[in-house]
């Protein structure tokens, strides 16, 4: 069977194009004179930013915490007070930042029209109900998730996403201006997610001519914004996290974002960053990629932390083993159909105390 995926509704990019955010919502309000919910990331609380949200009176805007990634939990409680804010389902659910505000985003509105709670729908294609209309404006550039079908979230007993057909954004808002300013050290850890996507897929075994298209344009990219200096950086590193995302739709990610979940599970570390501490161990998978990795790495000034598993007791590195293992899907395409053979928990757990 062939992936049938779904694609973003509608798309707007440009610098500046945020502008346009007030009508593209106003053209849908009118069909139930609901209220729309913005879900902000935290850090935009005191910027200028703030006051170009086309909130009205009737409307919530959330601000978002985003020290820690986003967890079933919170978007249980962000959906109960959006719930009981009009006794009405909102009109939209906007979700403004990066990754972890996307997927927030993603999730409530999802959860607004299913019954339960968000860890009841972590796996694939357990989403009965169609979400409430959502968009996605990123503010870092690296995740696709701006485009992916899935929302990633910790939950009581595992790290891993809502994926589906309806956890897919109608609309995403592209402004390259939204990226620029970040400071350097997430600047690096979120476009690096986009590298090592497109590593990921391009050595996979699913690896396809739609992921290939798709992600080789991501990688060209990703050379030019973290090797190079183009006067258009932003706007590069937003259209290599759309294509990156768009490569692993149809394809999967590898070794490295099994690793990176182990480790946000169990130490709380960023995607992003997971994945660079990972990533900078696996040059017998991707050397390639790894030694231009380091090069990236070099010319940004960028240190990772060393040692981790200093502080990890003999049950949490288990824990971390077995939330990589559990991504079967992540392995068959990084080492093939018998990937068992070569990979174990003794294997995965030698790889973790390197770090
Ligand atoms: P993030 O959203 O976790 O944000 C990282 C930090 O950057 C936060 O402190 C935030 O406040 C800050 N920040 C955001 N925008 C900023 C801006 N413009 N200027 C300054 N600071 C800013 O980081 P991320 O790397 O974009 O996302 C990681 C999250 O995305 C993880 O939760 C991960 O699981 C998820 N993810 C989801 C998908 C998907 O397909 N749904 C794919 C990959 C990762
Ligand atoms: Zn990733």
């Amino acid at each position: 069977m062939f992936r049938n995926f779904k694609m973003v509704g509608q798309v707007v990019f440009g610098r500046g194009c945020f502008n346009q955010l007030a009508d593209i919502l106003s053209a849908r309000q009118g069909k139930t004179a609901s209220f729309t919910v913005f879900i902000v990331d935290h850090v935009f609380q005191d910027r200028p930013l703030r006051e170009r949200i086309p909130a009205g009176d009737r409307d919530m805007v959330i601000w978002a915490d985003t020290t820690d990634e986003p967890k079933t939990a919170a978007v249980d409680r962000l959906a109960a007070e959006v719930r009981s804010h009009a006794g009405r389902l909102p009109e939209a659910v906007v979700g403004i930042g990066g990754g972890s505000v996307m997927d927030l985003a993603k999730a409530v509105s999802l959860m607004l029209t299913n019954p339960g709670s968000a860890a009841d729908y972590q796996g694939w294609d357990l989403i009965k109900n169609p979400a409430v209309y959502h968009a996605g404006i990123p503010t870092l550039s690296g995740t696709g998730a701006e485009v992916s079908r899935t929302t990633v979230l910790t939950g009581p007993v595992k790290k891993l996403g809502i994926n589906s057909d309806h956890t897919v954004f109608d609309q995403i808002v592209l402004d390259p201006e939204l990226i620029s300013g970040v400071p350097t050290d997430q600047w690096f850890y979120t476009g690096m997610d986009c590298y090592i996507h497109c590593v990921e897929s391009l050595t996979g075994t699913y690896l396809n001519a739609f992921s290939q298209a798709y992600g080789e344009k991501a990688m060209a990219l990703c050379r030019e914004v973290y090797l190079g200096d183009p006067a258009d950086r932003d706007d590069k590193l937003m259209m290599a996290s759309y294509c990156g995302g768009m490569s692993i739709a149809y394809s999967q990610v590898g070794v490295c974002h099994a690793l990176s979940y182990g480790l946000s599970f169990v130490l709380g570390l960023h995607h992003g960053i997971g994945n660079c501490v990972a990533f900078d161990y696996l040059e017998e998978f991707y050397p390639e990629g790894v030694a231009e990795f380091r090069r990236m790495m070099a010319r940004h000034r960028i240190t990772l932390p060393r040692n981790l598993m200093a502080g990890v007791d003999p049950a949490g590195l288990e824990k971390m083993v077995d939330v990589a293992l559990v991504l079967e899907p992540l392995w068959e395409n990084a080492l093939g159909k018998d990937w068992r053979q070569v990979m174990n928990r003794d294997k995965i757990r030698q790889l973790y105390q390197r770090m």
